[in-house]
Parts: structure tokens; C-alpha cells; sequence
């Protein structure tokens, strides 16, 4: 048995043989035509470019119906390569000038420049490179230079091993019989841990190399949950999974009863439960899950999923489907959270030394208006059609609330003299993810409509640990004595001042966190969708008191390690259904 740790890119547990892809890309022999015979090798290339652009509009349209429009939009990027100019140009004259053949040309061109994406200093645009892997593979399948991966024509459930998957790859896996994925390379903001998302497959990448030890048909375990890939388990390995698999489902079925009754604890105070989301149509899973609202829309999405700056238009259309869809529920929508990790194809920043530090959120977007004026437009127009509430991100000053309000008026004033449709009065709030804004809230209170504390980045900046860094991710914890010293501050003020207050960071989606919250006196959360039911069964199974005792112990705990020690054994104790082993 081996045991691999990776990154979880898409949530669930799967077992299954093993499918074993190529495990590199592709070698081409450097093969020469002769000189008449240039244009017809040219024209052989016309024919696979076309083949290929049908492939990837059908993946495109395909991919669309099922996890949206966003996802697919990746494969219109993908179109919009394969027919770059410069790109047919150069195949041009290596084809017409240089005598190579057809594939080898491709081979090169397209290895080339997915290297140099690959070698940007971008994690964004080497994610890119995959894109342009896929273009290549699916070009020399044309071009009869390679054989397809056996991946059309399974008849038996698999799990799939792979170097990389590419994003029309993971589209195309037939979900009767592909029950996960794994991959030696990739991350977790790469298309393909979205695709994955948005089809609800299990998957773990950037496992480093292991697929050469492993054959087809040996048996594999995706812990999508845990980033853990387990290969070959020993029976006692096996018979946990498949009672954690079973007890998963049954799990969920039961949860989903829950879809229709309200968050609130058994002795009756309402706790409202909203959902996190990254795509507009993620609301579907929204509504089936029962949540509130929209607590966070991370608009930034919009721009990293696409290959060109959305519009004024994008904005607004991506931003009305949502409220529209969520039928009268309120939709708060975060300003872009560009910078640092989330960076799109443009750069808007030079490079920075600390970037977390640097020009992220909305520093940037206030140094960028041209970026951040069309949003604000798309918001207000959209307001016009339903419960939109907009916050700003990662506020450290009050100046800048202050300057990102002042530019959302002016946009208003804009859109009313166009004679542009609009609604102005919707609520403003900030989130609260940095230590000073937490120190200065009773400043800001007066000047915000609602609060909503990002834990995420709240634990970052307080503990000073890089929230991404695998070396210190033991540090990296919400629960820290002094992040739950600031979150109670915040709840403080919030009481003082009546702001409704809300906690949409990972913290609040985990059953025993959530109630410890609760017991503090937070009354809003709002996590992903799919881990929303587990959130609501803990609150309907305690009462607040219950919680209050939670949250009195841990106050007086110093360790981070002692306070999810504490929770866990409470959980087990007052929703012992939720446990899983
Ligand atoms: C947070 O920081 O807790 C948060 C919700 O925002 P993000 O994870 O998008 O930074
Ligand atoms: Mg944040």
C-alpha cells in the first residue's frame, strides 16, 4: 500500500482500478516532406485544425449545459488559440519554408510555447501551458502522429491516473464510468481542478511523479476530501473507505432533508445560512442545497476563467443571472480580489517582493479604475433586479472604504445621467480579513451597512503565515487563540452597533467551528454549497446554550492544537452523525 498526499481540488472519495494515462506529453519525430509536397502537408494541417475546433466547440457547448457557461468559456479560449494567426503563420512556414512535416511542426511550436508559459513567473499563465498541451495532443491525434488515450470507450468503472489532465480531457471523462481523478502536476486554481468542481468529481493534483509505479487495474482511493491518494490499500485501508464511500452517501441523502427547514438551533434561534460561490452557476447547487442567500460571490472568478478582461457587460450578465436565479434571496456580491494568488492574464501589478503585502484587493482596484469603474456599473445595474449587497475586500483603512463608497456614488451619478437603469441603494458593506480593520471597527461601523469577517486571510495576516504555504501550514489556523480574540471583538462592536455581521471564510463550513462561532454570538454564515448541509444539521442538533458553553471554554484555551481537540470531541458528542472517521 502507498500513500500520496496532494492538493484536494474537488471534494468526495473514490475507489476504483486504476486507468493508467501516457505519462508525458509527446515526442515527434523530426520528419521532412518534400518540397512539392508542402502545400498538400498544409493543407492536411487546414483539415485538423478544423476536426479539432469542432471537437473543442462541442466540448465547449457541452460543458456549458452541464457545470455553465464560465467553464465552458475555457474551451472558447482554447478555440480562440487554435486559430491565433501568428500561430497558423509560424506552422505556416515551418511547413512551407522549412520542409517539416505537419506534426512536427505542431509538436514544436505548440511544446515551445506552452514551455515558455510554463517557465512565467505566473502561476495563472503556466496553468495556461495546459491549454495549449491539450491543443497539441488533440492536433497530432488529427494529424495520425499519435494514438487517442483510451479514455472514449471504457466500459468498466475506473479511476484515472494521469501526469496531467488537460481541461477538455477532464470534460470529456464519461462520469458513468470515471469516478476521479489524479494528477502528478497542476493546482488548485488550474481549469482543471474548476472543471473538476463543476462536475463534482472527486480529484487531488500536484502529487509529484508516482504514476510509473502504479499499473492499470490497481486499485486506487481518491480522498478528495484529504488531498490523499491511497494506492493498492491493505484490506483493513479499503474496507474504511468504502464504509466512509457508503456512509457519505447515505449522509447526503439523509442532509437533503434538511433542504427546506430553516437553520436554527433545536431551542430556536436563527442562524442564517448562505453560500459561498466563485461561478453564477453554482446557484443551482445553491438552491438545491437550501441556503439563504449568496453570502459571498467572489467576482474575481469572472477574470480568472477567461482569457480577456470582461466587460461592463460580462460583469452585469454574470451578475444578473446569479440574482435572478437565487429568486428574492439576497446576493452579496465582493468586489474584485485580484492580486497575490489571483492574478488574471493581464498584469496589473508589477512584481512585488510580498505580495500578500503588496497591491492585492482592493488597493488594486482602487489604483485601477479602468478595471474596477466597469464593475461597480455592472453591480448597480444588476441591483435593478433583485437583493444585491456589495463589500469591499481585504479594507485596512478607513480611507479606502471611504474612496471605494465615494467612486461607487460617482458611478451612480454616471449611470443616471446616461439614463442607464440602476438601483444606488443597496447595502455596503466591507470584509473584515485584516488585523488593523478589526483594532479601528468601531471607526468603521458608522460608515458600513453589514460586516463580513474573511477568516482566510484574517488568520493570514494575524499569525503572519502565508495561508498557501505547505511549510507552514501547521500555523495556519483559524481556530489560533488570537484570530478567536479578534473575531470576538468584531462580534463585540457589531453588538454595540447593531451591524449585522457575517463569517464567509472556510472556517465556518466546518460543523464544529461553525457552532463555536455560534456560541460567540455570530448569527450569519456562509460556506460553499456542498458542505452547507453538514453546517445545518450541527445548528438544528444543539441548543444556543450549548454553544455558549462551547464558546466559554475555548476562550480560555491557549492553543489552537487543545481548541480543535476540544470541538472535535464536542461534535462527536452533540452530532455524532457527522463525524466521519
Ligand atoms: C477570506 O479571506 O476569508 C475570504 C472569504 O476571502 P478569500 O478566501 O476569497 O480571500
Ligand atoms: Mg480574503
Amino acid at each position: 500500500m502507498v500513500e500520496l498526499q496532494g492538493i484536494p481540488v474537488s471534494p468526495g472519495v473514490a475507489i476504483g482500478p486504476a486507468l493508467v494515462l501516457d505519462p508525458d506529453g509527446y515526442r515527434i519525430p523530426r520528419v521532412f516532406v518534400a518540397a512539392a509536397k508542402a502545400d498538400e502537408e498544409y493543407a492536411r494541417l487546414r483539415e485538423a485544425v478544423d476536426l479539432v475546433a469542432k471537437r473543442i466547440a462541442d466540448n465547449r457547448d457541452e460543458t456549458s449545459a452541464v457545470a455553465g457557461d464560465l467553464t465552458g468559456d475555457i474551451f472558447a479560449a482554447q478555440l480562440q488559440m487554435l486559430h491565433d494567426p501568428r500561430l497558423h503563420a509560424e506552422l505556416g512556414r515551418r511547413i512551407r519554408s522549412q520542409n517539416q512535416s505537419a506534426a512536427y511542426a505542431v509538436n514544436r511550436v505548440l511544446h515551445d510555447f506552452a514551455a515558455a508559459l510554463k517557465q512565467l513567473d505566473n502561476p495563472l499563465l503556466a496553468e495556461r501551458s495546459q491549454d495549449v498541451l491539450d491543443i497539441e495532443k488533440q492536433l497530432l491525434f488529427e494529424l495520425g502522429a499519435v494514438s487517442a488515450q483510451p479514455l472514449s470507450d471504457l466500459t468498466h468503472t475506473t479511476v484515472v491516473l494521469a501526469h496531467n489532465l488537460t481541461p477538455s480531457e477532464t470534460a470529456n471523462l464519461d462520469r458513468n464510468f470515471v469516478h476521479g481523478f489524479c494528477t502528478e502536476t497542476g493546482g488548485p486554481g488550474g481549469h482543471t481542478a474548476i472543471v473538476a468542481k463543476g462536475l463534482e468529481l472527486p480529484a487531488v493534483v500536484g502529487i509529484g511523479n508516482f504514476i510509473e509505479d502504479v499499473n492499470n487495474g490497481d486499485t486506487v482511493i481518491i480522498d478528495g476530501d484529504r488531498g490523499i491518494v491511497i494506492i493498492s490499500p491493505d484490506e483493513e485501508t479499503l474496507a474504511h473507505y468504502t464504509r466512509r464511500l457508503e456512509e457519505r452517501n447515505s449522509l447526503s441523502q439523509r442532509l437533503s432533508q434538511l433542504r427546506d427547514l430553516p437553520g436554527e438551533t433545536a431551542d430556536g434561534t436563527r442562524i442564517r445560512l448562505s453560500a459561498n460561490i466563485e461561478f453564477p452557476h453554482e446557484t443551482e447547487s445553491c438552491i438545491e442545497r437550501g441556503a439563504d442567500g449568496i453570502g459571498l460571490y467572489r467576482t474575481e472568478f469572472l477574470y480568472l476563467s477567461s482569457l480577456d478582461e470582461p466587460s461592463e457587460e460580462d460583469h452585469y450578465q454574470a451578475y444578473s443571472q446569479v440574482v435572478r436565479e437565487m429568486k428574492g434571496r439576497p446576493v452579496v456580491l465582493r468586489t474584485l480580489d485580484l492580486g497575490a494568488d489571483k492574478m488574471g492574464h493581464r498584469p496589473l501589478a508589477e512584481h512585488e517582493h510580498n505580495p500578500f503585502l503588496g497591491l492585492r484587493s482592493i488597493r488594486l482596484s482602487l489604483r485601477n479604475l479602468d478595471l474596477f469603474r466597469p464593475q461597480l456599473r455592472a453591480v448597480l445595474r444588476a441591483a435593478a433586479h433583485g437583493d444585491i449587497r456589495v463589500m469591499f475586500p481585504l479594507i485596512t483603512t478607513i480611507a479606502e472604504l471611504r474612496q471605494a463608497r465615494m467612486l461607487l456614488n460617482l458611478v451612480a451619478e454616471d449611470l443616471k445621467e446616461e439614463g442607464i437603469e440602476y438601483r444606488s441603494d443597496i447595502p455596503v458593506g466591507m470584509m473584515v480579513e485584516v488585523p488593523a480593520a478589526v483594532v479601528m471597527l468601531d471607526k468603521f461601523v458608522g460608515e458600513v451597512d453589514f460586516l463580513s469577517i474573511g477568516t482566510n486571510d484574517l488568520a493570514q495576516y494575524t499569525l503572519a503565515v502565508d495561508r498557501s504555504n505547505e511549510y507552514v501550514a501547521d500555523l495556519y489556523q483559524s481556530c489560533d487563540p488570537a484570530v478567536l480574540r479578534l473575531i470576538a471583538r468584531c462580534v463585540e462592536v457589531a453588538d454595540q452597533s447593531n451591524t449585522p455581521l457575517a463569517v464567509c471564510g472556510e472556517m465556518s463550513s466546518k460543523p464544529s467551528r461553525a457552532l463555536l462561532l455560534i456560541g460567540m454570538g455570530v448569527r450569519n454564515l456562509s460556506v460553499p454549497p456542498s458542505t452547507l448541509p453538514r453546517v445545518k444539521k450541527a445548528i438544528r442538533s444543539v441548543t444556543i446554550t450549548q454553544c455558549q458553553e462551547i464558546a466559554a471554554r475555548v476562550m480560555n484555551l491557549e492553543a489552537a492544537r487543545d481548541i480543535d481537540m476540544y470541538l472535535q470531541d464536542r461534535l462527536e458528542d452533540l452530532v455524532p452523525e457527522l463525524v466521519v472517521s
